[in-house]
């Protein structure tokens, strides 16, 4: 069999990729450390998700080595004075970490994805030098583990307008009441950027702030971590902000005071664009079991995989992994290319003359959208092709389904990246 295994692991398409040979050689180490380390750890991490006071030991213990290899930083700037251990590369290596992770745990990858693109590239983005050299450092080299909340009961798509927490200022700070739900990394975070609306005056219009809230700040505390139909071993619950009182220092940036809007938004394009990796990573392991299974399954005196039908299925799959995957790198590319380009002219994101890519907002929507849609479809006909075994658990393929599922909803559901993309793409004939 001529097959394209880089690792001797995985049919990843390395020829339609577009990469680098650095960013080929990027991918290929993590895809090796996703088969070496991840993959031995996968079953371990999804039985001890899910149970209150669970330690997460295992999840722990390898983003403990993922900081060794500096994927907790592989896009804060290596001249950051504060992030010795930052990687300084680009959107495009983040989006290769993240799939080479899913790959061999979706689990780990979420938990990986909320803390080092959620929580890190926003505060590498938009933080203080203090803020940057309290907390990068140990979010970094894997002392504390990241989170980012935005997301209420009540405030899920419609996440500013109907935010309840609530920021009031005070001579001394700010004090934060409210709660969050659905936070990944919730029931182990050290530190976490929260997205409250300012207490403003009647009438006056309504602002939003972005804090730091360190776990042991009186006044927060958590519940009991959510039992979940898939990413059962990434860790998610709610959180609960009782008069926590925060000093002024707390709020995210020296000048973000009440432009807490625009940090989430900028921050939702790329949490979108680095998570697709996570579709991406569980469609190509949802594809390599199909495959394998269908050649070594035999019914009528022959492979499986031979009969019409059935080669149809592979040949879909097989389309699908490879036009999701390929937009997205594209996507990932301009996004990089744009970031270059602003940096050559020595403008970063917080600065006001920062203007996204024209088409950053619909694309990196896109992106997803597409990956999802086409992680369900494989991982769904992935548990077809394994027939009656694609049903039982002690194969892979209903785990691919169910933590495909969470990218239809986290990050923003596929119905509001659609109506966005669709709201984008009208806002061309305004
Ligand atoms: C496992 C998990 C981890 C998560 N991690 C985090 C995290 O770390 N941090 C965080 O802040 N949040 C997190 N979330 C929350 C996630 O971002 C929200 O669940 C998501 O934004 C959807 O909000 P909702 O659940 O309130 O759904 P709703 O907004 O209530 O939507 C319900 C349904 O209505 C549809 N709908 C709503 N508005 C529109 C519209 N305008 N047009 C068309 N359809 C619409 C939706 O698509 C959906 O089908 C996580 C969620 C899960 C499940």
């Amino acid at each position: 069999m001529t097959q394209i295994k880089p690792n001797g692991d995985t049919y990843y398409n390395s020829t339609l990729t577009g990469l680098s040979p650095a960013e080929n050689e990027f991918r290929e180490a993590v895809w090796d450390f996703s088969a070496r380390v991840v993959k031995p750890r996968a079953e371990a991490i999804e039985k001890e998700g899910g149970k209150e006071g669970g330690e997460y030991k295992t999840l722990l213990e390898v983003h403990k080595k993922m900081a060794e290899m500096g994927l907790h930083g592989v896009t804060v700037p290596t001249e950051d004075i504060t992030s010795s251990l930052g990687l300084g590369l680009s959107y495009t290596h983040h989006l290769l970490a993240m799939e080479a992770v899913s790959y061999s745990s979706a689990s780990l990858a979420l938990s990986y994805g909320a803390h080092s693109n959620l929580c890190v590239n926003q505060l590498s983005r938009w933080g203080s030098n203090e803020q940057k050299a309290k907390w990068i450092p140990g979010l970094l080299d894997g002392s504390y583990i990241g989170a980012l909340a935005m997301s209420e009961v009540g405030a899920g798509s419609d996440v500013l307008g109907s935010m309840r927490s609530s920021a009031r200022k005070t001579d001394e700070g700010f004090v934060l009441n409210g709660n969050k739900f659905w936070i990944t990394n919730g029931p182990k975070a050290d530190v976490f950027i929260v997205y409250a609306k300012d207490v403003v005056e009647p009438g006056a219009k309504q602002t939003y702030t972005t804090f730091l809230v360190p776990r042991e700040t009186p006044g927060f505390s958590t519940g009991k971590p959510l039992d979940k139909f898939g990413m059962r071993g990434s860790p998610t619950c709610e959180l609960i902000f009782e008069d926590v009182f925060l000093p002024s220092s707390a709020v995210l940036g020296s000048s973000l005071l009440g432009k807490g809007a625009k940090v989430l938004m900028s921050g939702l394009d790329l949490e979108r664009l680095v998570l697709t990796g996570g579709p991406l990573g569980i469609m190509q392991a949802a594809y390599d079991t199909a495959v394998e299974y269908v050649h070594q399954r035999e019914q009528f005196g022959v492979r499986v995989g031979t009969i019409g039908s059935m080669q149809a299925k592979l040949a879909g799959m097989y389309t699908a992994v490879n036009t999701a995957r390929t937009f997205a790198y594209s996507v990932a590319r301009a996004v990089d290319w744009h970031n270059e380009e602003a940096k050559k002219n020595g403008i970063e994101p917080g600065d006001k003359r920062y203007v996204y890519p024209v088409n950053q907002r619909r694309d990196c929507a896109a992106a997803i959208l597409y990956a999802t849609d086409k992680a369900i479809e494989v991982a769904l006909e992935c548990m077809q092709c394994l027939g009656g075994n694609g049903y039982i658990n002690d194969y892979p393929a209903a785990r691919y389904l169910a933590d495909a599922r969470l990218y239809a909803v986290g990050a923003g559901t596929q119905e509001v990246r659609r109506w966005l993309i669709g709201r984008e793409v009208n806002s061309d004939f305004e």
